[in-house]
């Protein structure tokens, strides 16, 4: 690891800027912290709110991430009050809390981090704290210490295991103190803390140290294979294990078949290795303990797997919790596939991520020590006290109420324009993981990115619906990056006016391919993945009041949205034995953003009703009951009722969203 230092960078910057420059610089290497981990601090000059001078400390605040942090991410409190805590006996981790909350010069400022105290206890200006990957591989292994003497001799000392809070504070500062002239501190099992006079000092010791225990480990590393993941068998896993998985609650399934996951997955000694613990104790909060090794591939199979961990689970949390205690949901966050790859979960697409990447790198640092010697973790003990942390337990009764659809996931065709479009936004809103697809690529693309810019989260997939090959791979696209779905809204369409006698057979056919059997391939796949989740969903085909009441010149059209409308019942009748729930909603006109008003169908229109083109739209909004124009985002309101819980003993309807048409009223 090289020092990204630059004096360019540094010059002319404040103790708090530079220490955010350097906190930054750790935080752009994965190997040293991921995802909010590792902290670092600066104690300097400063003042309090009436001015009057004082020392203080300012430290990351809990929560924010040292690849991206702010001068405002720091809490920044008065030193000597710290200081002052340094003799006592113990102190819980609430006491320590509502101290370091007094002591803050800025009441506004972020929660500061657990680990406050132990920065504030060693005396040097600077200090840095990592959980460095190549660091964990030396301690993590029965004679961890021993490695630590070899590759460091008297540069770093070593303080042993125990859970962050004020003890490990104290303990710390003692191993500092009766180590005269250490560069470093290896936690043992827990990372690197390094200190110095000025901000470069204390920065580039740490790269220096972790260089060495990178240095020491490479040359032993094994050679990784290329086999990539098996992409088709993954895709028809992921439903099952999403299903298996969200019994309590749904959650988002991610896979990974790189080259990298493969080399780990395959090795003949993955049961030993991947069932000792976690790298470093705060990765059991979002990995869990242990992964799920699934060897079984048949749907019986998985789900067996899933109930044996679940058991597994639930016994080391009653042995470690007793039986009245609070207890996590007991499905695996890792599933290693031998032959396959590796499956994440969690509660979002940026959970289910972030231990994708935890357990990466986890990969990385047992592999590494498996190379040096044999892998070791904390007993069960310990990490069940890391798990069910009061203060973790607390920040989960903090946490905001998800949205109505967070932990779902919608598809939606012909999401490039128009309806479409407006659907695909109302369920992201609404919190759902939204697959934008459109024939037209770009156009979807476009879309998904205004959802991603909006703080929601969707991904763009191209999509000819008329394609049994394109519906296919659209859906094991979803299978492999999320585990499944539970929304497909079916709406793309065309349209193409003439009357019967002027109507062309390919325009005839066109219309079918598109407006009907588009329908029947996306419903179809849709229903094959509901069904092998287990977990019901909801199907809405966006048909058009002109399926119930259709109008001259208009064929080709109507006659496929009526084969539509009936496909959708025929659906509703199969998929109720499962809980898939198919509803219809039937729109009229709705031209803002529309693919489908292109100029020729609003020519044929205008012709058939005998009014001018430009007064077509008032036309079709004056024929209504409420004299009102449809829109987008009123179709969108209905597919996101049918789409939730609130429509959950709704199937087989219509409903009509047309401003209100007695010829189009369904019976
Ligand atoms: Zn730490």
């Amino acid at each position: 690891m090289e020092s990204r230092w630059s004096d360019d960078d540094a010059r002319g910057l404040d103790p708090v800027g530079l220490r955010v420059y350097t906190s930054r610089l750790i935080g752009a290497e994965p190997a040293l912290v991921l995802h909010g981990g590792g902290n670092t601090s600066v104690k300097l000059d400063d003042h309090d709110h009436r001015g009057r001078p004082c020392r203080a400390l300012a430290i990351k605040g809990s929560g924010s991430d040292l690849r991206t942090i702010e001068p405002s991410d720091f809490a920044r409190l008065h030193l000597d009050d710290l200081e002052a805590l340094r003799p006592r006996s113990e102190m819980s981790d609430d006491e320590m809390l509502a101290y370091l909350a007094r002591s803050s010069l800025d009441p506004d400022a972020p929660r500061p981090s657990i680990e406050t105290l132990l920065h504030a206890f060693l005396p040097d200006a600077w200090v840095d704290h990592s959980h460095a990957d190549a660091v964990l591989a030396l301690t993590n292994q029965a004679d961890g210490q021993r490695l630590v003497r070899e590759v460091y001799g008297d540069r770093v000392a070593v303080v042993p295991y125990i859970l962050p809070g004020f003890k490990l504070a104290q303990l710390t500062a003692d191993v500092y103190d009766a180590s005269p002239g250490v560069e470093g501190l290896v936690l043992d099992m827990h990372g690197l803390v390094t200190f110095g006079a000025t901000a470069r000092e204390s920065y580039e010791r740490h790269i220096e140290l972790v260089s060495l225990a990178e240095d020491y480990v490479r040359p032993q590393l094994p050679a990784h294979g290329s086999a990539s993941g098996n992409e088709a068998t993954a895709a028809e896993l992921a439903p099952v294990l999403r299903g298996a998985l969200s019994t309590s609650r749904r959650v988002i399934v991610r896979y990974d078949g790189s080259p990298r996951v493969r080399a780990f997955v395959d090795r003949p000694d993955l049961e030993q290795i991947s069932q000792q613990g976690p790298v470093t104790p705060d990765h059991v909060l979002r990995t869990k303990r242990l992964p799920l090794v699934l060897r079984a591939t048949d749907p019986e199979g998985v789900r067996d797997a899933v109930a044996a961990y679940r058991a597994a689970y639930e016994r080391y949390a009653r042995e470690h919790g007793g039986a009245d205690a609070f207890q996590h949901d007991s499905g695996p966050r890792v599933v290693l596939a031998p032959g396959i790859g590796m499956f994440t979960t969690g509660a979002s697409w940026d959970e289910a991520g972030m231990v994708a990447d935890m357990y990466r790198h986890s990969m990385d640092v047992i592999e590494a020590a498996t190379a040096i010697g044999a892998y070791r973790a904390l007993p069960a003990g310990d990490l069940y006290d890391m798990e069910y942390w009061p203060l973790e337990l607390y920040k989960l009764t903090r946490a905001p109420p998800e949205r109505e659809l967070a932990r779902r996931v919608a598809l939606v065709t012909g999401a490039g324009r128009g309806i479409g479009r407006a659907i695909a936004q109302a369920l992201a809103s609404d919190g759902a993981y939204v697959f934008v697809t459109d024939v037209d690529r770009d156009a979807a693309t476009a879309v998904s990115q205004a959802i991603t810019a909006n703080g929601d989260r969707a991904q763009a997939l191209a999509l000819d619906v008329t394609s049994e090959r394109q519906t296919a791979e659209a859906f094991e696209a979803v299978a492999r990056q999320v585990g499944g779905v539970d929304i497909v809204v079916s709406n793309a369409g065309i349209a193409a006016a003439a009357p019967l006698d002027d109507l062309e057979l390919d325009t005839w056919q066109r219309s079918l391919d598109v407006n009907a059997t588009g329908h029947f391939l996306v419903c179809r796949a849709a229903l094959r993945q509901m069904r092998s989740q287990g977990l019901g969903g909801s199907i809405a085909l966006i048909c058009t009041k002109n399926a119930l009441d259709p109008g001259a010149g208009f064929g080709a059209y109507s006659a496929a949205k009526a084969a539509q409308l009936q496909l959708g019942r025929v659906l509703a009748v199969e998929g109720g034995a499962d809980g898939i729930r198919v509803n219809m909603v039937n729109p009229d006109a709705v031209f803002e953003g529309s693919g489908l008003w292109d100029a020729d169908l609003r020519a044929g229109r205008a012709a058939a009703h005998g009014v001018a083109v430009d007064d077509l739209e008032s036309f079709y909004a004056q024929r209504n009951l409420l004299g009102r124009r449809v829109t987008g985002p009123d179709v969108a309101e209905a597919v996101s009722f049918l789409a939730s819980d609130r429509s959950a003993k709704t199937t087989g309807a219509v409903i009509p969203v047309d401003g209100g048409l007695r010829g189009a009223f369904p019976r």
